[in-house]
């Protein structure tokens, strides 16, 4: 299958950041051409984009995806209160196949959205992969570890953990979906499941994904508890290196930053969670980017955002950003389009985040004629500061459109069908 993209206004990302009209060629799930006009033929598929800006799929760092299923279901509570109360009882009532459809819609969401790429943490592992491969969307999923402590917990989750890297390897053999490693956070697990957990990941080349630095209450806990930082604590236990992705961040301390930067740690920005669940503070961007921390953008679960469009999280991350700082120049809209493209897809190990030779195709396409995008000065300003996931027309994952004219175009995806389920799922918590 090869398809042409003709004369779209192409928002590369790529190494010059260049914003011109161009072609793209997309031929065996990979671009093979970006220029001013192409020169082959044979295409199976001419898309005139005149009206239309090209740009990379956005990559969603951090998420937890069949919380869709809690999406609206204890807003406006107390962090403890909500976990207790209504998080955690909701979730011990979920069954794998509850997880399956919650993870399938929040994969729609996404996909219409213009996320083509997902970093999920939770349990049911198998569920959740089925479903990103029923839909065609990549990703990486893990199995969130927690053994507060208990030896024989922790032996029960290692097993987990090693079945669900063997599933997720049996099961996609396409490679949209890879296996990570995820020991939830470091007040949650002891240290030894941490010490082991990342010697998992490194034996197996494997991702490490984890909570971090997300609340006050878990730095003051620390260094009671430690005598050290959180991510103190991790460097202290052997747990950091370059194939760590931590979320959140929040309440890291400057040293801290550059301690992440040194170990080439990627850090999962979630700025829409860390405000509803009033976290505190804003995670310190200006300090990561100056330690030359990779910094990604994720939505964290739809029960602590609501929604997965990271359009919403971009423009949260600047303005939360410019507002802590009393700077409008502190994080500009282009340094978040990185986070949430480029930056983003490399710390998961994927070939994407932008529109260049020889990349994955992941490739989604935006309705110039939009009222909320018009007039166009700057392409890059109007995706963060101006466009949402209804702006979204067409999504291609891996050369393969699932999102055609606005409609999601699955085969054996009834999305009318997934929302009912999904309806009745939730009647049960
Ligand atoms: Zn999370």
């Amino acid at each position: 299958m090869k398809t042409l993209f003709r004369n779209a206004l192409v928002v590369t990302q790529n190494s010059s950041r260049e914003c011109s009209r161009l072609d793209v060629v997309v031929e065996n799930g990979a671009i093979t051409e970006v220029s001013k006009e192409a020169k082959g033929s044979n295409y199976d598929e001419t898309i005139d984009c005149k009206d239309k800006l090209l740009m990379p799929g956005l990559v969603n760092t951090h998420t937890h995806a069949a919380m869709s299923l809690l999406r609206g279901y204890g807003d406006d509570l107390r962090l403890q209160e909500w976990l207790e109360k209504r998080i955690w009882p909701a979730e011990s009532k979920l069954t794998p196949s509850d997880i399956y459809s919650g993870s399938l819609l929040s994969f729609i969401e996404m996909l219409r959205g213009g996320t083509t790429c997902f970093n999920d943490m939770y349990f049911q592992i198998s569920e959740i992969a089925k479903a990103a491969e029923k839909i065609s969307i990549r990703g990486l999923i893990g199995y969130g570890m927690i053994d507060l402590g208990d030896s024989s917990k922790r032996e029960k989750e290692l097993k987990e953990c090693k079945n669900s890297i063997a599933s997720i390897k049996a099961s996609s053999p396409g490679g949209l979906i890879k296996a990570s490693v995820c020991p939830h956070a470091p007040y949650t697990c002891s240290e030894e499941l941490l010490r082991e957990s990342a010697r998992i990941a490194r034996e197996n080349s494997l991702k490490l994904h984890i909570h971090l630095s997300e609340t006050r209450k878990e730095l003051a806990d620390s260094l009671k508890q430690k005598k050290k930082r959180p991510a103190e604590y991790l460097d202290s236990i052997g747990f950091l290196g370059p194939n760590v992705i931590a979320a959140h961040g929040v309440w890291l301390s400057k040293r801290e930053c550059e301690l992440l930067g040194k170990k080439g740690v990627s850090i999962a920005h979630c700025p829409a969670s860390n405000m509803k669940l009033a976290s505190g503070g804003v995670a310190p961007l200006p300090e990561l980017f100056d330690a030359k921390v990779k910094v990604g953008i994720g939505t964290d679960g739809a029960a602590s955002n609501n929604s997965h469009s990271m359009f919403s999280e971009m423009k949260l991350a600047c303005l939360a950003q410019k507002n802590q700082r009393w700077d409008g120049t502190v994080m500009p809209a282009q340094q978040a389009l990185d986070c949430a493209t480029i930056n983003g897809s490399k710390m998961l190990g994927f070939n994407g985040g932008s529109i260049e030779k020889g990349k994955d195709a992941d490739i989604v396409l935006l309705d110039l004629n939009s009222p909320n995008l018009r007039p166009l000065h700057n392409a890059v300003s109007q995706i963060v500061y101006a466009a949402d996931p209804s702006n979204v027309t067409d999504v291609m994952v891996g050369g393969k459109f699932v999102v055609r004219e606005k409609k999601l175009c699955v085969k054996g995806i009834n999305e009318e069908e997934i929302g009912k389920q999904v309806q009745k799922i939730a009647e049960k918590f």
